[in-house]
């Protein structure tokens, strides 16, 4: 069984829900689904619970586009919500603080909820970075009801997150893959609604007194370890591609020593870890800006 301990066993409600999509605006689903559910606020209305829906960077997804001039999911750092930059992006971060957070805040959300699309072969993957009772139990039940789900334990510090979903006192981010940035994929569209469904309807049975909690079962979590780049050559341009052994092979076990880029000249790259690694997010098109080939996570088996 895993080090990922519980840190508080204490039952507080969870009462008001911000849904984010369009963070990246050629991530489709969750953009089309933000237009629905504001069109039509009804069908995420929920019992005992404030539902809000915002479109993280309306003028990229006019655009078809990740961002204009910055990507709005590394804008939400202390410095930028203080002031700092720009761009469009930025100035987008502080509105959507004022309008969402402010984050750290009272006024800020019990749940931020962050939708996105991968071009990686990630399924249905909840991303978390808080192992409160609240996050354990949440993503048990997604996974209770979406047995293709993943789930991928990020810990990130909200007071200090470039993230958007920081804006939350708890939060959630949801990637659905693989799907082309720009394009919309029906299968993933509709599971990721289900899991949006899901995730509000166990908000709502949460905070009725008398909830029952569901009975402790297994998952296993892929916890972050670090990104890894592209081999490159002496002027810094990309050497190789993901070994085709590795690429679409996202929570698979990767062993130590095992083939992990190809170059361009034939030649592989061995893995230089020294012990088995889960690689995810295998060659997302949106990270070859940022010099990440892929995450390396660890597999541990919990009981939550
Ligand atoms: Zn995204």
């Amino acid at each position: 069984m895993s080090a990922l301990t519980n840190e508080s066993e204490e039952h507080l409600p969870v009462r008001t829900v911000a849904i984010v999509g369009g963070t990246h605006g050629n991530e489709r689903s969750g953009a089309e689904l933000v237009r629905l559910w504001t069109e039509r606020p009804e069908l995420v209305r929920r019992p005992g619970l404030e539902v809000s829906c915002f479109m993280g960077n309306p003028a990229a997804v006019e655009a078809n586009r990740r961002y204009l001039e910055r990507d709005l999911n590394r804008c939400f750092s202390p410095d930028v919500l203080a002031g700092k930059g720009d761009s469009l992006e930025e100035r987008r971060a502080r509105e959507l603080n004022e309008l969402i957070g402010p984050r750290g805040s009272d006024k800020a959300p019990d749940l931020c909820l962050d939708l996105h699309n991968t071009s990686s072969n990630m399924g249905l993957t909840v991303i978390f970075n808080y192992l409160d009772h609240f996050t354990r139990k949440l993503v048990a039940h997604l996974a209770a009801n979406e047995p293709k789900a993943r789930l991928y334990y990020q810990p990130v510090d909200n007071s200090t997150s470039e993230f958007l979903p920081s804006l939350g006192k708890h939060d959630l981010t949801i990637e659905a893959g693989p799907q082309h940035h720009g394009t919309l994929c029906a299968d993933l569209h509709v599971r990721m609604e289900a899991m949006v469904h899901e995730m509000l309807d166990f908000c709502a049975a949460w905070n009725r007194p008398g909830f029952v909690e569901p009975p402790k079962r297994e998952l296993e979590i892929f916890t972050d370890l670090k990104n890894i780049d592209y081999p490159r050559d002496e002027n810094g341009r990309v050497s190789a591609m993901i070994h085709p052994g590795v690429d679409g092979m996202d929570y698979c076990e990767l062993p130590a020593g095992a083939p992990l880029f190809l170059t361009f000249d034939g030649k592989i790259v061995w893995n230089p870890e020294t012990e088995s690694v889960w690689p995810l997010f295998v060659n997302e098109q949106a990270y070859y800006e940022k010099g990440v080939a892929m995450t390396l996570t660890k597999k541990s088996i919990v009981e939550w």
